[in-house]
């Protein structure tokens, strides 16, 4: 019997057999056991290592099989991202492939437009199907009325699909998902083009001032930074180092902190310009900008700024001298607080760390060589495509005639609902989802694709000083009757001529990964691995290693030139005047509302996974559904008791401080928490619920606070304010403990 040799790992985990039979695996499946393949040897645990794909962290992972099932993830041990460890979205890899809710194979529509009435096809049929319509529009010059979007930001799939689309004569957008950190840093770093994306030296810091970044949580790479932070706090040998978050609402990762500066929405540049303020007139600062500049910021002092942010301008003082003579200071922040003023926190809080001069230090901002950001680069394959925004989208369709849309691993009629009608108005949509999510039900054509443990890919990931290139490889066979989507390209490019079907030299995804993945360890062209694999068994030879450790590493190098150039930024740094006239006092929305990130849901895309919204909330214990943070103080006065139905009525201001209204939003009802780590004129509530599709354990779970995030006219939305009212004492909450059939209704 022959036996491919894996990663083999033992003693880790424990078994999920019951987690299996759960997912109704049906047990009584034989096993050929006389006709064993060459990965199969019966009742032997065999591990494989591939890349988690639950978020754009890149963690590395080892999966355990056995009997060809999957039935463990655990943190790949080597891998600098993670050493092991795993989160929670992480665990949850094998109810996406186990998921009873998969679309099972092709399908086609077959009642009316929208009547969610589909029939099971061949994959034959269906790439047939897209291929003739994409052959009889390019018959008339309209190619470029071809579209095709995928949220996939790290992986293959957005290269091959624009090598395939700009062969066709039209465009691939990689689109940017909500609450994206990598996207709001790239616009900032491109007004300073010659920063690099920073990675934060967390774990050698000693003072740490967070401007609402998530980082145990949902920030970055959560589990690197979580590892990091407990490098930072553990006191053998050094410093415990300090920690203070400012932020309106704590969360997770703010209550860890051993100062919380609850901060008005929309505050935070403030707080940081009102600290960096301080550090300059006390001559407290490493590097110092020019005279003219010092004196243009007084306007910026803790006593000039206190009544904006509401925090003291003694605490700022304390806080500003405590960081400025730390020994190795560090601040952060996210690019999405409230996403209004996400840019200009940026700016701010890296201008502290300018300031105090940690650039390239240990403990500091590191901006390393800029090289490795587009490794994917290297391959034979196109880095050309188009990048938006989530929130254009609805733009996108509405200014460019569009006769086929086809959508992969991105749902926008549930991220921005109001385009629902628009899409409906699109000839033919082909959908690429492994779920009958919300576009999906709008589709023509669906061809669902594999889902990552069974998929080939490359991606990337950054640890402190390292650039990873990660392996996905399939750890099982196919589960089902679906198809890598890069493979569907690589099929409709060689249905539609010699023109297209030359754009993508590779034979399948599989060939991709293998031939890149060498290349990229070995440094040399994928052409020459090609070539070299034709003649020799060298390629299995180096690709066998390759393949058993799932990644390999990158030494990075600080480059002085972003030291030097980082200095210039001192005194090239504007002032931006909005800053301090932004205070919204609106009698008839009296409160701010805050729509963030789901720890585990992330923006909806894992709410049909089980494990996930059974996880109660590190913060309020609420499982299985959505709710708004109410300060205690607010509610009493509002006469709102735990548990109660509310009704939030939300409306959308500019930028500006002129209370404009750019969009009014229907009222929903919730259920509301008492949570008293609130500021008494902030509402906030998570994203992560209220799909109309997407599963038995997704569909009609909570309601969708994503649609806060964009104005009706699809813009990125300003300042959202908001009003709330009680309905009733019906106490519709499900938190830790409570008895779920009741409460819950899971349609199978
Ligand atoms: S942090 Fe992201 S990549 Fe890492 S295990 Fe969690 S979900 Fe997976």
């Amino acid at each position: 019997m022959k036996r491919r040799e894996f990663i083999i790992l033992t003693g880790v985990g424990a078994t999920s057999a019951g987690m299996l039979s759960a997912c109704g695996h049906p047990e009584e499946k034989l096993i050929p056991a006389l006709i064993p393949d060459d990965e199969y040897v019966p009742g032997i645990d065999v591990w494989k290592a591939s890349t988690c794909a639950m978020c754009d962290a890149g963690c590395g992972i080892v999966v355990r099989t056995r009997d060809h099932k999957a039935n463990k993830i655990e943190g790949n041990p080597q891998h600098p991202v993670n050493r092991g460890a795993l989160c929670a979205r992480g665990q949850a890899g094998l109810q996406v492939l186990y998921n009873p809710d998969r679309i099972k194979a092709p399908m086609k529509r077959v009642g009316e437009r929208f009547s969610g009435q589909f029939a099971e096809i061949s994959w034959d049929e269906a790439i047939k199907i897209l291929a003739d319509k994409l052959r009889d529009l390019s018959a008339i010059g309209k190619a470029n009325s071809v579209h095709f979007f995928t949220n996939d930001r790290r992986g293959m799939t957005a290269h091959i699909a624009t090598r395939f689309m700009e062969a066709f004569g039209s465009h691939a957008y990689l689109v940017n998902r909500l609450f994206n950190e990598d996207s709001a840093i790239s616009g900032f770093l491109n007004s300073y083009p010659f920063v690099n994306k920073p990675v934060f030296d967390i774990a050698n810091a000693t003072f740490l001032l967070s401007f609402g970044a998530r980082f145990l949580e949902t920030w970055h790479s959560p589990i690197l930074y979580s590892r990091a932070y407990g490098d930072f706090r553990r006191a053998s040998g050094k410093v415990r180092g300090k920690f203070v978050q400012v932020e309106p609402r704590m969360s997770l990762t703010g209550a860890n902190a051993d100062e919380w500066l609850p901060a008005r929405v929309g505050s935070e540049a403030l707080v940081a310009c009102a600290i960096a303020q301080v550090i300059l007139r006390e001559g407290l600062a490493k590097n110092t900008p020019d005279a003219n500049f010092i004196k243009s910021f007084e306007a910026y002092s803790p006593e000039n700024t206190a009544a904006l942010t509401d925090i003291a301008a003694e605490k700022i003082i304390r806080i500003a001298r405590e960081f400025a003579k730390s020994d190795r200071p560090l601040a952060i922040t996210s690019s999405t607080i409230e996403m209004t003023k996400s840019l200009a926190s940026l700016k701010w809080a890296n201008f502290l760390n300018l300031l105090v001069g940690n650039i390239n230090q240990k403990g500091g901002m590191l901006l390393l060589e800029k090289d490795y950001t587009f490794p994917l680069a290297k391959l034979d394959l196109p880095n050309g495509f188009s990048n938006i925004d989530y929130f254009k989208f609805p733009m996108m369709i509405a200014d460019r005639p569009c006769e086929i849309l086809m959508i992969h691993n991105f749902n926008p009629a549930y991220v921005v609902p109001a385009t629902k009608k628009k899409l409906k108005t699109i000839p033919f949509i082909a959908s690429f989802s492994s779920f009958m999510d919300e576009t999906s039900e709008l589709a023509d054509l669906l061809l669902p694709d594999h889902t990552s443990l069974e998929s080939w890919d490359i991606n990337y990931a950054e640890a402190t000083s390292e650039f990873i290139v990660n392996l996905t490889q399939p750890v099982v066979k196919p589960e089902f009757n679906t198809k890598q989507t890069a493979d569907v390209f690589i099929a409709l490019s060689r249905a539609l001529g010699d023109k297209v079907a030359a754009s993508i030299s590779f034979s399948s995804i599989e060939e991709t990964v293998k031939q890149g993945f060498t290349s990229f360890a070995k440094k040399e062209t994928p052409a020459l691995v090609k070539k070299k694999a034709a003649e020799t068994d060298a390629e299995e030879d180096s690709w066998k290693p390759l393949s058993e450790k799932g990644f390999f590493i990158n030494k990075l190098k600080n480059n002085p030139a972003y030291e030097l150039e980082s200095h210039q930024l001192l005194t090239n740094i504007p002032l931006t005047d909005s800053l301090l006239s932004d205070a919204y006092e609106d009698q008839e929305y009296p409160f701010a509302l805050l729509v963030y990130e789901h720890p585990t849901l992330g923006v909806g895309e894992q709410a049909n996974l089980p494990l996930l919204q059974e996880l109660p909330d590190a913060m309020t214990s609420v499982m299985w559904g959505s709710w708004l943070e109410i300060n205690p103080k607010t509610a009493a006065q509002l006469g709102i008791k735990d548990g109660d139905v509310v009704e939030i009525a939300v409306e959308e201001v500019a930028i500006g401080g002129d209370l404009r209204t750019i969009a009014q939003f229907e009222p929903i009802q919730l259920p509301a928490v008492l949570y008293a780590a609130i500021r008494p004129d902030v509402l906030a509530m998570p994203c992560g619920q209220g799909h109309t599709a997407y599963g038995r354990y997704a569909t009609n779970k909570g309601v969708n606070a994503v649609v806060f995030t964009i104005g009706s006219a699809g813009n990125k939305r300003g300042i959202l304010r908001a009003k709330v009212k009680r309905i009733s004492n019906e106490n519709k909450l499900i938190r830790f403990g409570t008895n779920l059939p009741e409460h819950i209704e899971i349609k199978r």
